[in-house]
């Protein structure tokens, strides 16, 4: 709860005028995981706003805070704050600690040039176990990637992890997490086409491993679920429980503005990824993945 003073602080700040209900263009209210915290003061509402978003969790560095906290105030019960930090900073793990007893829900998103099974990650996966708040980890290999650029390397030794802390909620998230949706993962592009074959790392740790989750977000997670609709459908089914919308969209209203490069030029990657799940989905399955999910494994109160 703020208070009245941080409210007129926050208002004198970001002047927005009192939120409209949101457009129901989904059937039914829909929380994204993955929306970084913007810097203009109302960004993350207006592209909620324009893409039939009702809440969402603001990905946050420290630096970003006042600005998560402004949105929070302007739009009471709508967002939520993931902490993130660098995984190279020695005080990673103290700073995320004071950033959930600050009322961060969630660690991440987290992205930098380290191993999936590293120190610089055990020691956080063991951390968000503790503190029993979901982690989100960025996954790139480095074949997948330009320039040699990867984040989060080996998502083949995921499973050591998961075993090795059962405690800990992990959400993956990105180019190596979609790109092993199939058995037979093409390697040398960031976004993988064609048909699936079955038995993908991704698809048997999500049913292997009750503490792991998946991101939907970004282009990752959109290319994953348009490029085999016949596998899509069952995916969906059979991690219903396990699948969590995101969006990890960079436009600005939520209908395509600003987003002129890379795939998708024009369109809103939180529509495109709502619109595929909502297809290809059960009404009932749509509601866990966009809603019901994230409520449970966040633990946040509808
Ligand atoms: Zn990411
Ligand atoms: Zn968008």
């Amino acid at each position: 709860m703020i208070d009245r003073r941080q409210f007129l602080l926050a208002a004198a700040a970001a002047p927005v005028a009192l939120a409209a209900p949101v457009e129901d263009l989904w059937g039914g209210p829909v929380i994204d995981i993955h929306a970084h915290t913007r810097s203009d003061a109302n960004g993350n509402a207006t592209h909620c706003d324009g893409a039939g978003i009702s809440h969402a969790i603001l990905l946050t560095r420290a630096n970003q805070l006042d600005n998560a906290k402004a949105a929070q105030a302007a739009h009471p019960g709508r967002f939520h704050i993931s902490a993130s930090t660098r995984l190279t900073d020695p005080n990673a793990a103290a700073d995320l600690t004071k950033a959930v007893k600050d009322g961060a829900i969630a660690f991440g998103e987290l992205k930098d040039p380290v191993q999936a099974d590293g120190p610089e990650l055990q020691r956080l996966y063991a951390l968000a176990g503790e503190l029993d708040v979901p982690i989100m980890v960025h996954f790139q290999e480095v074949p997948n990637s330009p320039e040699g650029v990867f984040f989060a390397n080996g998502i083949k030794n995921l499973p050591k992890m998961l075993e090795k802390y059962p405690k800990t909620k992990f959400v993956a998230h990105a180019n190596s997490t979609w790109g092993n949706i199939t058995a037979v993962n093409n390697v040398n592009t960031d976004y993988p086409t064609g048909k699936i074959v079955p038995g993908g790392l991704t698809d048997k740790m999500l049913g292997d491993y009750a503490n792991l989750y998946a991101d939907l977000s970004a282009n990752s997670g959109q290319n994953a679920l348009s490029r085999d609709p016949e596998f899509t459908t069952g995916f969906l089914e059979r991690h219903q429980d396990k699948l969590l919308y995101g969006s990890d969209c960079p436009c600005r209203d939520g209908k395509g503005q600003g987003r002129d490069t890379g795939r998708l030029i024009g369109k809103c990657l939180s529509r495109e990824t709502l619109s595929i799940v909502k297809k290809q989905a059960s009404p009932a399955v749509f509601r866990k993945i966009a809603w019901e999910n994230t409520h449970r494994v966040y633990k946040i109160k509808a």
